[in-house]
C-alpha cells in the first residue's frame, strides 16, 4: 500500500502494511490535507517517524459497530489510554501516554487506510463534501479558541498570520462579529481573509507601529514564526489575552517581563472538538474551497509537500480514493 512516511527523510513508500490495531475500525482514506504541523514534523518537530497526516475524511470499511460500517467519517486525532484522570474526565487530548494520528506513535492519514478507535470517529453529514470535511480537524482547532476565551462583538481581536490556520481562525471568529484585525505578510492571503471577513482591518506586519500596540483585548498568534509571540506581547492591552496556536520547531525568545507588567493571560491552544466544526460548517457554510491551492493524488504527495512549503500556497489536498 502507498503511504507518505517520514523517518528522518520524507518518502513515498509503496509497500506499507495495512495499519491494523486490535479492536479498532479500519478507515479507507478518501482525502487528506497537508498541515503546517506536517511541515514542522519534517523539520524535526515531535520526533515522529511513520506515516504522516492527521486531517482527513474517510470511509469505515471494517468495524465492530455496525452503525459505523460504510459511513463517512472524520477523526479526533488524540487517542488516550482510557484509564488516566484526563481520559476518565473525557479529555484524551491531554493523556500523557496518548498516541496522535500522524504525529505521535500512530500512523497517519497520508495512506490508503488508517486505524483509529471507534470513539474517535465522527460521522460526516452528507451536506459536507469530502473537500470541506478535510477542514473539520483544523477548523475544530480554530474554533477551540472560543472554548478558551470569550470573544464578543465589542472585543478587539488581532490575528497574527495569514496562512492556512490563520484563515480558519478568521472564518471561526467572524461569526462572533468581533472587531478583527488580520496581520500578515502576503497581500494575496490578506485579501483572502477579507473575503471571509469583509469588515476586518488588514495590516501588513511591516506596517505595525506604536499606534497598534497595547490596543487589542485578544491577540491570536497563528503565524507559525518565532517572532509572532513577541509581536503579540506588544499588541495586547494590559490584562489582555494572547492565544498561541502555532507549533514550530525550536525555542522562542521573548521579554517575559511584558507578561508580568501588563498582567497578560497567555493561553496555549491546540485541538478542538470535531462536532463543533461539523455543526459550524453545516450551519454557516463557510467558503473553504477558497483555502485550497492544490489537489493532488497520494502518489504526488512529495510534490504536495514541496508545494505546501511554498509561502504563497494554502491548503494542499491529497485525494487518496
Ligand atoms: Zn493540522
Ligand atoms: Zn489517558
Amino acid at each position: 500500500l502507498n503511504a507518505i512516511q517520514f523517518d528522518g527523510e520524507l518518502k513515498l513508500v509503496r509497500d506499507a502494511p495495512i495499519p491494523r490495531r486490535t479492536g479498532e475500525p479500519l478507515v479507507q482514506v478518501l482525502a487528506a490535507g497537508i498541515c503546517s504541523t506536517d511541515l514542522e514534523i519534517v523539520k524535526g518537530y515531535a520526533g515522529f517517524k511513520g506515516t504522516l497526516g492527521h486531517e482527513f475524511v474517510g470511509r469505515v470499511i471494517e468495524s465492530n459497530d455496525p452503525a459505523l460500517f460504510g459511513k463517512r467519517v472524520a477523526g479526533e486525532i488524540n487517542c488516550g489510554c482510557g484509564a488516566c484522570g484526563h481520559c476518565r474526565s473525557g479529555d484524551q487530548r491531554h493523556c500523557p501516554t496518548r498516541t496522535v494520528l500522524g504525529i505521535k506513535n500512530r500512523d497517519g492519514a497520508f495512506a490508503e487506510y488508517l486505524s483509529l478507535p471507534e470513539t474517535n470517529l465522527v460521522r460526516v453529514p452528507d451536506v459536507i463534501s469530502d473537500e470541506e470535511a478535510v477542514f473539520i480537524e483544523p477548523l475544530a482547532a480554530a474554533l477551540h479558541i472560543l472554548d478558551q476565551t470569550e470573544v464578543e462583538p465589542s472585543t478587539q481581536v488581532a490575528i497574527i498570520g495569514d496562512g492556512k490556520l490563520a484563515q480558519l481562525i478568521v472564518i471561526a471568529l467572524v461569526q462572533t462579529r468581533c472587531r478583527m484585525t488580520v496581520i500578515g505578510k502576503h497581500d494575496e492571503k490578506l485579501r483572502l481573509a477579507k473575503r471571509n471577513a469583509p469588515d476586518a482591518c488588514l495590516l501588513r506586519s511591516a506596517q505595525l507601529c506604536a499606534e497598534h500596540y497595547g490596543r487589542f483585548d485578544c491577540v491570536v498568534e497563528a503565524s507559525g514564526s518565532a517572532a509572532g509571540l513577541e509581536t503579540a506581547l506588544k499588541l495586547a492591552r494590559p490584562a489582555g489575552t494572547i492565544v498561541l496556536k502555532s507549533t514550530h520547531v525550536g525555542e522562542t525568545s521573548f521579554d517575559a517581563s511584558a507578561i508580568v507588567v501588563n498582567e497578560l493571560n497567555i493561553v496555549g491552544s491546540r485541538c478542538g472538538r470535531l462536532s463543533n466544526a461539523i455543526d459550524f460548517i453545516s450551519r454557516f457554510k463557510p467558503n473553504l474551497r477558497n483555502l485550497i491551492s492544490e489537489r493532488l493524488s497520494l502518489d504526488q504527495g512529495l510534490t504536495g509537500f514541496a508545494l505546501a512549503e511554498n509561502s504563497s500556497s494554502m491548503k494542499v489536498i491529497l485525494q487518496v480514493a
